[in-house]
């Protein structure tokens, strides 16, 4: 059945930069709902291509060495300043070990081995989702980036819970101490939506 001009409730677009144009034949896109889908998408006038916009991925881990975590005070924006674990965007051909690991070098010069799934979270107000593995740091070699001001290994009770840069890394290194508290290595889901509350995390 055809679901153009249907009436069902559109998702608020938190996107703040919206498509104005086709990036296969450069003319203007409008927002319509599709033959047959049952959301708005942006829609070629001209082309009729459907540019579908989907969640990314982020991905990351928890590096260990001897008992202390690697973290890293971001040198870049958003959250600049502010403590997280080395994590970014996912890139086409790797895994998302890979790409942990690959962010883990690119991020703190270190060379990690990733572990177990630690944990999924769903940042809904900002359309991505965040994939974060334990993983171990063999030798204590580490260094900052053009992403990274500091990099250092940080104890449990060192962690600078107040300055850490973003929810979901919050969420990760807290049950990854609980885990390891209890010798279990679980995988971890939530979701989190500051659209309402107006966080910025
Ligand atoms: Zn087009």
């Amino acid at each position: 059945m055809a679901l153009n001009g249907s009436t069902i409730p559109q998702p608020p677009s938190p996107n703040p930069f919206p498509m104005k144009f086709c990036s296969a034949c450069g003319n203007p896109v409008s927002l319509r709902t599709p033959a047959g889908d049952h959301l708005a998408r942006h829609v070629c006038n001209a082309c009729g291509v459907v540019h579908y916009q989907n969640p990314k991925l982020i991905v990351g881990c928890v590096p260990e060495h001897e008992g202390r975590i690697l973290l890293c005070r971001r040198a870049i924006e958003p959250r600049l300043g502010f403590w997280t674990i080395p994590a970014g965007f996912m890139e086409l051909g790797e895994t998302t070990q890979e790409g942990a690991r690959r962010e883990s070098f690119e991020e703190a010069q270190a060379e990690v081995e990733i572990g177990s799934l630690l944990a999924v979270v769903h940042v809904l107000h900002a359309d991505q989702v965040h994939v974060m593995f334990r993983a171990k740091l063999p030798q204590p070699q580490f260094g900052p980036s053009p992403e990274s001001l500091e990099v250092a290994l940080y104890s449990e009770d060192e962690i600078p819970w107040q300055d850490i840069a973003f929810r979901s890394v919050d969420f990760a290194l807290r049950r990854y101490f609980d885990d390891r508290q209890r010798g279990v290595e679980n995988h971890h889901l939530t979701a989190l939506d500051y659209r309402r509350s107006g966080g910025v995390r």
